[in-house]
C-alpha cells in the first residue's frame, strides 16, 4: 500500500501466473508447450536484421494480420493482433464489457477475467458448471452484457463442438459472446467458421500454447469488422504498437510451417491420453481433456500435498487454491520423459 497509488489501485486483485522458477525443474504448471517452435522459427530469427528495429513497426501489423487472415480462411480486416491474447482480452474488455449490465462468466474458467472485471469495474454475473463439469451454455444469455468463457474450458479441459456455440448465438444476439480458443488446437472445434453469420462474436487465440512461443508474447482475436474497429479504437487510445516488428517475423514464421504445428499438436494429444490412462490406473480421477493439461484429483490423497511432495521431486504443477478446485492438481502435457518421471514421482507419493 503507497500513497502515492492511484485510489483504484488499492482495490486491484492482480491475477497471479504459474511460478517460473530459476532452478532447473519438470516444469507442468504453465501450460507451455514442450517442444521448440518451428524450425523456420529459428532461422527467422537469425535472419532478422537488427537494423529494422530502429524503425517503429507497422502500427496494423498487416504482414502477421495476413498471414493469419490465411491461416484461418477470414480476410485481414476480421483480425486484431495483439502482445499476448491476455492484452488481446484486457482490450475486448474494455471495447465491449463495460456495459450497465453484468458480463455473464462461468464459476470456474481462465482466472485472469475475473480480474479484468475489477480492473476496468464491470460487474460479473458467474454460472456454475454443469454436473460433468461442462460450461453450461444453456445458462447464458439472462442478463448479458456480454458473456465470456474459455471453449476449451481452463483449468478443466472439456470443450463444446460449433455447433453448440452456434445454439448460444442463435439466443445471446445483442451482446458480445466471447470465445476464447487458447486451448482449441489440442482437439478443440474452432467458432471462427461463425463469425460470418454472427457480428457479436469474437474468437481470441495465441501463439502461447500449440505454437510454442509464449516467451514471445502474440495472440490475436477475429470477428466482424465491426468488432475488430472497436478494438483498434482501444488500441490506438493505449499503445499504437502491441506487436513489435521481431514478434511479427516470428510469428510469420511460424504459421509457414503447417506440418510442424500438426506433428507437435499431436504428439502433445498422444501423451495426453497415455498420461490419463496411466493416472487413472493409480486411481486419480482424470477430466477428460481437448487441451495440453489435464486436471486431476485423488479420492485418498490431499492435492495440496501431492503438490508439495511432486515439488520435492523436482516436478512443478498446478495447485488453485479455490473452494472447487482445493481437491485438484491441473498437470500441463510434457514430453513423455517428462510424464515418465510425473508418474514415477506419483507412483511413490500414492502408496
Ligand atoms: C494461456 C491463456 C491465455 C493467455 O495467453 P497469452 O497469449 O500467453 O497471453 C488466455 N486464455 C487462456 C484460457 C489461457 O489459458
Amino acid at each position: 500500500m503507497s500513497k502515492f497509488w492511484s485510489p483504484a489501485v488499492r482495490d486491484l486483485t492482480p491475477y497471479v501466473p504459474g511460478e517460473q522458477p530459476r532452478e532447473r525443474l519438470i516444469k507442468l504448471n504453465t501450460n507451455e508447450n514442450p517442444y521448440p517452435p518451428a524450425p523456420g522459427v529459428e532461422a527467422a530469427l537469425r535472419d532478422f536484421p537488427a537494423d529494422h528495429l530502429r524503425r517503429y513497426p507497422d502500427p496494423q501489423s498487416n504482414a502477421l494480420r495476413e498471414a493469419l487472415a490465411a491461416e484461418l480462411g477470414v480476410t485481414a480486416d476480421q483480425v486484431f493482433v495483439g502482445n499476448g491474447s491476455d492484452e488481446v482480452l484486457a482490450m475486448a474488455f474494455q471495447a465491449f464489457f463495460r456495459q450497465e449490465r453484468p458480463l455473464e462468466m462461468p464459476t470456474i474458467s481462465y482466472s485472469f477475467y475475473p480480474v479484468y472485471c475489477r480492473l476496468y469495474g464491470i460487474e460479473r454475473r458467474t454460472h456454475a458448471l454443469d454436473a460433468e463439469w461442462r460450461v453450461d451454455l444453456e445458462a447464458f444469455g439472462q442478463s448479458a452484457g456480454g458473456v465470456i468463457f474459455a471453449n476449451p474450458n481452463a483449468p478443466t479441459g472439456h470443450g463444446h463442438d460449433r455447433e453448440a456455440i452456434a445454439g448460444l448465438l442463435e439466443r445471446v444476439t445483442d451482446s458480445v459472446v466471447l470465445v476464447d480458443e487458447a486451448y482449441v488446437d489440442f482437439g478443440g472445434e474452432s467458432a471462427v467458421p461463425l463469425i460470418e453469420r454472427f457480428p457479436n462474436l469474437l474468437v481470441t487465440s495465441t501463439f502461447s500454447k500449440s505454437r510454442s512461443l509464449a516467451g514471445l508474447r502474440l495472440g490475436y482475436a477475429v470477428g466482424s469488422r465491426e468488432l475488430i474497429e472497436g478494438l483498434e479504437r482501444i488500441k490506438d487510445s493505449f499503445n499504437s504498437y502491441p506487436v513489435d516488428s521481431l514478434a511479427s517475423a516470428l510469428g510469420i514464421a511460424s504459421l509457414a510451417d503447417r506440418g510442424y504445428f500438426d506433428a507437435c499438436r499431436e504428439a502433445v494429444i498422444t501423451t495426453r491420453e497415455r498420461t490419463r490412462d496411466r493416472l487413472e490406473t493409480l486411481g486419480f480421477e482424470a477430466l477428460p481433456s481437448q487441451t495440453n493439461f489435464v486436471l486431476v484429483s485423488h479420492p485418498d490423497f490431499d492435492a495440496a500435498q501431492l503438490f508439495v511432495g511432486l515439488r520435492e521431486r523436482g516436478i512443478l504443477v498446478r495447485h488453485f487454491n479455490t473452494d472447487v478446485l482445493r481437491d485438484h492438481l491441473r498437470i500441463s502435457i510434457g514430453t513423455d520423459d517428462e510424464m515418465d518421471s510425473l508418474i514415477e514421482a506419483l507412483e511413490s507419493l500414492c502408496r
